[in-house]
């Protein structure tokens, strides 16, 4: 078949590689009895590109290059709308998730801005000098949770690190930060582990579980046989750990 008659006829759906944001994403391209193109991104991330039978590849790639800016932007919208702390609104009354468990936020006004995690076990105590203030309200409650989750990410190291020490691996730097679509990194090479703030709504279980992930991939650095048959052996089920971060009740 000679590659014009191919083109000719090329009317099946196809699917295109495109490298966005921080992953690769297959587009789905339709050639439909249409006269414009239509791009749209569905809510499960999926984007599907409509354009008129017997557009040229170049066309096509050319259109999503352009699209490229608007895609990026739609896909990090998204994101943010995913991100379970992104969507807490911190209001008097709402339901948050902290360390696995369901809480009752409660704004308090109070002499000192602090957050009392363990104060109440159904509560969370979100004291302020000026309890309508939602910007502080945030600060606030980001600042102090990052310091309980720092505390409960350093138990995780010491109680993993005789395992890594006897194979040599030095106590990593831990840094916790805002981060996208992933809960942990390994900078294997500088040492450095990096942990999403995010982490303060998973249950301690999971949050070990990414601890010991990451450790993990000092000494195997891909995600091969190798590093899960270490993972299995020391936390055989860090399945159903991982599972529990991303179920939302
Ligand atoms: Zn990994």
């Amino acid at each position: 078949m000679s590659r014009g008659l191919f083109q000719k006829s090329a009317i099946a759906p196809r699917t295109i590689s495109v490298f966005l944001l921080d992953r690769t994403i297959g587009i789905r391209v339709l050639y439909k009895p249409i006269k414009n193109v239509y791009l749209r991104v569905s809510p499960d991330k999926t984007i599907t590109l409509s354009v008129p039978k017997r557009t040229s590849e170049e066309k096509v790639e050319a259109f999503l290059k352009d699209k490229r800016g608007w895609l990026e932007k739609q896909l990090r919208k998204m994101d943010r709308r995913e991100d379970p702390n992104e969507e807490f609104s911190l209001s008097d009354g709402e339901i948050v998730r902290f360390l696995g468990q369901k809480r009752v936020l409660r704004r308090l006004r109070a002499s000192k801005n602090e957050t009392l995690f363990f104060s109440d076990p159904f509560e969370i105590r979100l004291c302020l000098k000026d309890p309508t203030d939602d910007a502080l309200a945030h600060r606030t409650y980001r600042k102090d949770g990052r310091l309980v989750l720092e505390n409960m990410i350093v138990a995780c190291v010491d109680k993993w690190m005789p395992v890594f020490e006897k194979r040599k691996v030095p106590r990593p730097e831990i840094r916790v930060r805002k981060m996208r679509s992933v809960w942990g990194t390994c900078a294997y090479k500088k040492g450095v582990i990096t942990l999403s703030e995010n982490l303060l709504r998973a249950a301690p279980a999971s949050i070990e579980y990414v601890v010991l992930h990451e450790l993990t991939h000092f000494l195997y650095h891909a995600h091969d046989k190798a590093f899960y048959s270490f993972l299995s052996l020391h936390m055989p089920d860090w399945k159903a750990r991982k599972t529990k971060l991303t179920e939302k009740d």
